[in-house]
């Protein structure tokens, strides 16, 4: 579980000397020292998934540690750019490709995708024959399982991620000659923190890619397995054991007879950087609970209501009373908006702060910044002792027109 280091807890508490509303903070620092840990080694491909966290300097410290990177979106490929990455270490999944975004991706130097449809096949291959060139392809494959008991993946539900074997074989690889189809990418599943589970998901899913592949005279040079690497959310949970995940991983590369295995991290790579510090309105007693309102909630936070999942959260004055447990409440005026359950001590007030951890994915730009006018939150970064702020608060009065 991560706890704040002494250094992070001394440049948070120097921020809240001249800040009143909530902010993000990123230890550069650790996320340097936590990448080259996971990057150390050569049995699997990293790619960064932009979309856990965007932030400029976050994409550099992650191109600094040697990560390519997996873009959704063209805002997401133009950040990437904008930090002095090249287009050929771009990789883009996602399943809306429009034409006029894959001639974009194209005009910007992109050559690597992860096809999710045969309209997106037949698009790439008119657009690599426009341009004169060839493109690296990845299928992504859906897999469901007959027996709803059995399914690895947790529940049936359809998704817009990918095809199933099914629909795949019928393509005609041949048919587009300015693609070349070098694997199959398959992602289904999130934030798995037992490295056994992840391996018989992999395990199980041998058998019907290798099939497809043959179906299909495809040589299954690069297999694609997506994110999904968990990392804790409450005292509870143990982090990933990440030796354990290459042990399985060189099994299954060996097993399936596959060049190279890629994996597209977000939440592993960037979760346990990140720091939101919200301040206390006021904490009050309602039929018998302890809540806190807080001045941010799911504006700058959104990920509780939607998996129903807390970030953990500590008060960042030292304080020696008994801790209770708290509701707490961000501003909006919906009962959506609640940051979970939690122990605080119980002379918790309106001059406190408190500090929310694992935020550094999945955070400020999932979120819902404009409901009900409030300030966008600033987000500062700390590399090498220093604090840097890279970009402002915003008021309402600055983004509303
Ligand atoms: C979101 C996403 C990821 C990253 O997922 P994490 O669970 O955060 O690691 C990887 N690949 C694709 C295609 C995604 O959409």
């Amino acid at each position: 579980m991560q706890t704040l280091s002494t250094p992070i807890k001394a440049a948070i508490t120097e921020l809240t000397a001249t800040q009143y509303e909530p902010f993000y903070l990123y230890d550069l620092d650790r996320l340097a020292k936590h990448l080259k840990a996971i990057n150390d080694q050569s049995i699997v491909k990293l790619w960064y998934a932009v979309k856990a966290n965007p932030l400029s300097s976050i994409i550099k410290t992650i191109d600094k540690a040697g990560f390519d990177f997996d873009v959704a979106s063209s805002g997401e490929l133009k950040q990437v750019l904008a930090q002095g990455i090249d287009a050929k270490r771009v990789l883009n999944t996602g399943p809306a490709k429009s034409k006029r975004q894959i001639e974009e991706f194209l005009s910007l130097g992109v050559t690597t995708f992860v096809a999710e449809s045969i309209n997106q096949v037949s698009w790439l291959q008119e657009a690599a024959h426009r341009h004169g060139t060839h493109l690296r392809i990845l299928l992504r494959v859906q897999l469901r399982w007959p027996n709803n008991e059995k399914n690895p993946l947790g529940g049936d539900s359809l998704t817009p991620f990918g095809l199933g074997t099914q629909a795949w074989s019928t393509l005609c690889l041949s048919d587009y000659p300015n693609l070349d189809f070098a694997g199959l990418h398959i992602f289904q599943w999130g934030n798995l923190l037992d490295a056994d589970k992840l391996a018989s998901l992999w395990q199980q899913m041998v058998t019907p890619l290798v099939a497809l592949s043959k179906q299909l005279n495809m040589t299954l040079r690069i297999l694609d397995l997506g994110g999904g690497l968990g990392i804790p959310y409450d005292s509870e949970q143990t982090p990933i054991d990440w030796q354990a995940i290459l042990t399985s991983l060189a099994q299954f590369k060996a097993e399936a007879n596959i060049d190279e295995l890629w994996m597209e991290l977000g939440r592993y790579a960037v979760g346990e950087c990140g720091f939101y510090a919200n301040p206390v309105i006021e904490q009050k007693q309602n039929y018998g609970t302890n809540q806190l309102i807080m001045a941010g909630g799911i504006n700058h936070l959104l990920r509780p209501a939607v998996t129903d999942q807390a970030f953990p959260a500590s008060c960042l004055r030292d304080s020696q009373a008994d801790t209770v447990s708290f509701s707490l409440h961000g501003p909006l005026c919906t009962a959506l908006d609640s940051l979970g359950e939690h122990q605080l001590p119980t002379d918790i007030n309106e001059d406190d702060w408190l500090i929310f951890s694992q935020c550094g994915a999945y955070g400020f730009t999932e979120s819902m910044p404009y409901f009900l006018c409030h300030a966008l939150p600033a987000e500062y970064i700390y590399q090498a002792g220093q604090v840097q702020c890279v970009r402002s608060s915003m008021t309402p009065q600055e983004y509303l027109r």
